[in-house]
């Protein structure tokens, strides 16, 4: 190991390891293979890096990421360091250069796109360098890219496995800053790392201060969650491209450089825009999830999610692209009933097999656990990834606990405004009838005869969405995607309406400006 610290020294020029680094490379080295769980900015290239180095043979390196891949041989390069690629970007001449340099043992590292690694061509390669031990090991980054659940699901990756039948003696390591134990059971399996030592490191960031605020009129919150931000370089998520065009238009005309960022526009200017998001300051992309994955800029100040990611390691991942300087960042989100609504449409419609929709719809619920929890956010969202954490005094139910009040009288009303209405209704429609609003609809099912009718005058109408919510949250309710959104009672919610418990509730958050005082909750 006194040869690794002496190469992490004198080709990095790191003084020495950070975190587990030196047991995954120790692994390596000793030719077992690895599973390294580490969030993004860990410090995961290095891994693979200098065993690569240190071990005879070229470290071949499946990406992804076409984008980084350049960016990253072009890091190495600098070091001093013998690095190329394979991919689509390549013209034929280039490609059949690094071929041969590949042949002629000139590369330390060479990272390869997982379809081009998959080629008889390249196979036949490898066949070639394996057979003479020139292989110094494999590889796989972004491994949560073979989970058929993920949001980054690539169908080569499955075929990965193949490196572990036809090369078995070459030492294999698997890194991703996906953490979620399905997931991590998934890479094992499915990449045959069965015999992989699993190294995970703390996925805590606790730079990153977390905020979720209850949806009302998203663009005064959000601009006055801006205004804290003044000439800070983030990124603002949406879901769809309509969305971020939108927004983008109100952003630039409340004065903040605002550009947009999804698969609708051409690759030239997405590129420009993310250029210039990386090397200007202040600028505020604002994006589907398209954008972010490999993008190194680690200034940023914040993460602000106007609609609700469908997955804790979506979120996760996404806001983890905030800070990664150390330097305070924030994550923000603001979410309300009808994220969820939309998420369980997409699910239930969707043509995956039932399987698959059953985890997705675990997933959702992960999610809307954590937006509606009465504590730490960090605890709950580390916890999903098999870590456990003090209350962490960074977030914002940290700093402001939110009271807890007895819920189930008002739970009570609301879901017999449900049944009564034979569970057809959505959350709005149900909430006219509870304060007694004489709207069309109430008329024209003569709902203002129910019994219910009126009995929630006391709440306003976005005091009931928080108990809707909140009731969607813990499972008392499910949101019909077939009908609209009606919400329909679960089994769950049968001790609640036989008064058997008591429901504690979480009171709405205050909010940040505009704020009317409004009635509790
Ligand atoms: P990841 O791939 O996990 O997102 P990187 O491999 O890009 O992380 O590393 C993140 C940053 O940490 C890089 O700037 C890298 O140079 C730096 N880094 C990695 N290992 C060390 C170390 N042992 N000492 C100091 N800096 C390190
Ligand atoms: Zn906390």
């Amino acid at each position: 190991m006194a040869e690794a610290l002496e190469t992490l020294q004198r080709v990095f020029g790191f003084p020495a390891f950070r975190g587990r680094q030196a047991e995954i490379v120790d692994r390596l080295l000793g030719g077992g293979d690895a599973l390294v769980l580490m969030p993004t900015g860990g410090g995961k290239s290095l891994c693979y890096q200098l065993p690569a180095l240190l071990r005879a043979g070229t470290g071949i390196v499946v990406s992804p990421l076409i984008a980084l891949m350049q960016d990253q041989v072009d890091a190495l390069l600098q070091l001093g360091v013998k690095a190329a690629f394979l991919n689509s970007s390549l013209d034929a001449a280039t490609a059949m250069a690094t071929e041969r340099r590949l042949l002629a043992g000139e590369l330390d590292l060479l990272y390869v796109a997982p379809e081009r690694l998959l080629t008889d061509r390249f196979l036949g390669l490898l066949d070639r360098l394996a057979g003479e031990e020139r292989v110094a090991l494999f590889a796989i980054d972004e491994a949560h890219c073979v989970s058929q659940w993920g949001h980054d699901f690539r169908p080569e990756y499955i075929q990965l496995s193949i490196l572990h039948e036809r090369y078995p003696q070459v030492p294999r390591i698997a890194l991703t800053a996906t953490a979620d134990a399905l997931t991590r059971e998934e890479i094992r399996r499915r990449l045959g790392l069965e015999e992989a030592a699993v190294f995970v490191a703390s996925f805590d960031r606790p730079n990153i201060r977390y905020t979720v605020v209850d949806r009302d009129n998203p663009r005064s919150q959000l601009a006055a969650f801006l205004a804290g931000h003044r000439g800070e370089a983030g990124i603002v998520y949406c879901l769809s491209r309509k969305k971020v065009d939108e927004t983008v238009a109100w952003l630039q005309t409340q004065g903040i450089a605002a550009l947009p960022y999804h698969a609708g526009l051409d690759a030239e200017t997405r590129r420009a825009h993310q250029q210039r998001f990386v090397r200007e300051e202040g600028v505020v992309m604002v994006a589907t999830i398209a954008f972010g994955m490999g993008i190194d800029k680690p200034d940023v100040r914040f993460v602000a999610h106007l609609d609700l990611p469908k997955s804790l390691e979506a979120y996760y991942q996404e806001t983890g692209r905030a800070g990664r300087d150390f330097d305070p960042a924030e994550a923000w989100m603001t979410y309300g009933m009808n994220d969820v609504v939309i998420h369980r449409q997409r699910i239930d419609e969707s043509a995956a097999p039932e399987e698959q929709k059953r985890i997705e719809r675990q997933k959702l619920d992960a999610m809307l656990g954590y937006c509606e929890t009465a504590g730490c956010r960090r605890t709950l969202l580390l916890r999903y990834f098999g870590e456990e954490h003090e209350p962490c005094g960074n977030c914002d139910t940290c700093l402001a606990p939110p009271e807890l009040w007895d819920g189930t009288e008002a739970a009570r009303k609301f879901m017999s405004a449900a049944l009564r209405t034979g569970q057809r209704f959505g959350a709005g429609h149900l909430i006219d009838i509870l304060r007694g609003k004489h709207t069309e609809k109430v008329a024209q099912f003569g709902h203002e005869s129910l019994p219910t009718f009126g009995v929630g005058a006391d709440l306003d109408e976005a005091g009931w969405r928080n108990i809707a919510r909140q009731l969607l949250a813990a499972g008392l309710l499910h949101a019909d995607a077939h009908h609209y959104g009606a919400l329909k009672l679960t089994d769950a919610a049968r001790p609640v309406l036989k008064g058997e418990t008591t429901l504690m509730l979480r009171r709405q958050s205050v909010r940040v400006r505009g704020a009317k005082k409004r009635a509790a909750p």
